[in-house]
């Protein structure tokens, strides 16, 4: 066959008329027929995809929930367990058939009180990977009612995206950490003369997000302005975790557990009452008075606490978790064929001052950066094998170093 006769055996174009003609073993494929059928084969991807989603969301009841948690995170036995529940069932709703009863069964959105470091991102992340499924984490400071300056509420759902690598079904069955949610709160003594801009009008603003709701979201993220496509994310299936500190919230729970001690429904005295973790008894009304919106906290309707970190918890962060600190300098050092050992002395004392210096569980990782910054320098390019840390050591190293700084700031 003549060079100028071939053609492509799909549409039948002359080679002259295409650009690419790729040959195959009896026949030719033109580059616009090529386009075409990738076009299908995306096409029919999607929708294999969207079957598959819903089978590779492997669902763990609750115990094994809780026992995949127990391998990252220390402690804080109550939130797992709540956790756990909550996610089970949330996942439960949302891989439920649509059933001709009228049952519906409520959103298990999440919120979790604890001070700063006990592991609230922690476990939002730690449930994602169980889950396989994106998370996005956003800082609830930055965002703002929509027209002023900071970022719109949409903007999680931009994140959220973005970790699902702007798969829309990904995305919509992800989980959303919001952090500092308390930062938003409304401040009591602000007589709304002046617009309360980071605090009530954004709780407005993520309502309906929280419930479930399909918003426009500018799949780059900025302002929304007209040219931009946006993208629809229905938030119905999405997963919301809150966190914050609340600062001072023990004084609304003491004043409420005193003025309960105090009536005739005494049901807790003094002296059973933990007085040094009064967030263990917080309740919804305690969020009210502290300046979230009932709304908000309707739809937050799973409420849990962190427990302070205590020595020994500390103590067990350090070596205990799958990922735990040690274990990760270990195998730094083991990369350079190093052996690496640190002595129990060696590790309460930096337990110790990770508590003198109020830096919690945190702290924990800038210490053991201060005492092993050097060896982590030098060792590579020495011929030792073996590096042994004792208590020493490491109170010669951080006497040196510049952590000691922190003392004076917490
Ligand atoms: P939060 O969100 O409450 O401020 P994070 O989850 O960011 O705290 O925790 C800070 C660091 O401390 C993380 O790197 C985490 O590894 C560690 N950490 C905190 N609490 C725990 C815990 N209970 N178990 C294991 N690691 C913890």
């Amino acid at each position: 066959m003549a060079k100028e006769e071939l053609e492509c055996s799909f549409c039948g174009r002359k080679k002259p008329e295409t650009n690419l003609l790729i040959a195959g073993l009896d026949a030719h494929i033109c580059d616009r027929c090529i386009e075409q059928a990738h076009g299908i084969v995306l096409e029919e991807a999607k929708d294999i995809n969207k079957s598959n989603l819903n089978s590779d969301l492997t669902l763990k009841k609750p115990k094994e929930i809780k026992s995949f948690l127990d391998e990252y995170i220390i402690g804080q036995d109550f939130t797992k367990k709540v956790m756990s529940v909550a996610v089970y069932n949330h996942y439960k709703r949302l891989l439920q058939p649509d059933t001709e009863d009228d049952i519906d069964i409520q959103k298990s959105n999440i919120i979790m009180v604890g001070q700063t470091g006990t592991g609230k991102t922690l476990m939002a992340k730690t449930i994602a990977r169980m889950l396989n499924v994106p998370l996005a984490i956003v800082d609830a400071t930055v965002l703002t009612e929509a027209g002023y300056v900071g970022e719109d509420v949409e903007s999680i759902l931009t994140r959220l995206l973005q970790a699902a690598d702007y798969n829309l079904e990904k995305a919509e069955r992800g989980i959303v950490f919001i952090d500092e949610i308390d930062k938003i709160a409304r401040k009591s003594d602000n007589p709304s003369i002046t617009r309360d801009v980071s605090g009530e009008g954004v709780q407005q603003a993520l309502l309906k997000l929280l419930e479930g709701t399909t918003v426009n979201v500018p799949p780059k993220g900025g302002r929304k302005h007209p040219d931009q496509k946006f993208i629809e994310v229905n938030t119905e299936h999405i997963l919301f975790i809150a966190g914050g500190a609340f600062d001072g919230i023990d004084r609304v729970i003491s004043k409420r557990l005193n003025m309960q001690a105090v009536g005739f429904s005494a049901s807790m005295s003094d002296d059973v009452i933990e007085r040094d973790n009064l967030l263990k008894y917080i309740i919804p009304k305690d969020l009210k008075d502290f300046g979230l919106i009932p709304e908000i906290i309707g739809r937050l309707p799973v409420l849990t606490h962190m427990d302070p970190l205590d020595a020994a918890t500390l103590r067990a962060i350090l070596t205990e978790p799958k990922n735990a600190i040690i274990k990760q300098y270990e195998k730094l050092f083991d990369m350079d064929d190093i052996e690496f050992e640190i002595t129990q002395d060696a590790l309460d004392y930096i337990v110790q001052k990770a508590i003198e210096y109020k830096l919690g569980a945190r702290g924990l990782r800038s210490l053991c950066e201060a005492i092993f910054t050097d060896a982590m320098f030098e060792l590579p390019s020495s011929d030792t094998t073996e590096f042994k840390v004792d208590k020493e050591y490491a109170e010669f190293k951080l006497e040196k170093s510049t952590i000691k700084k922190l003392k004076a700031v917490s």
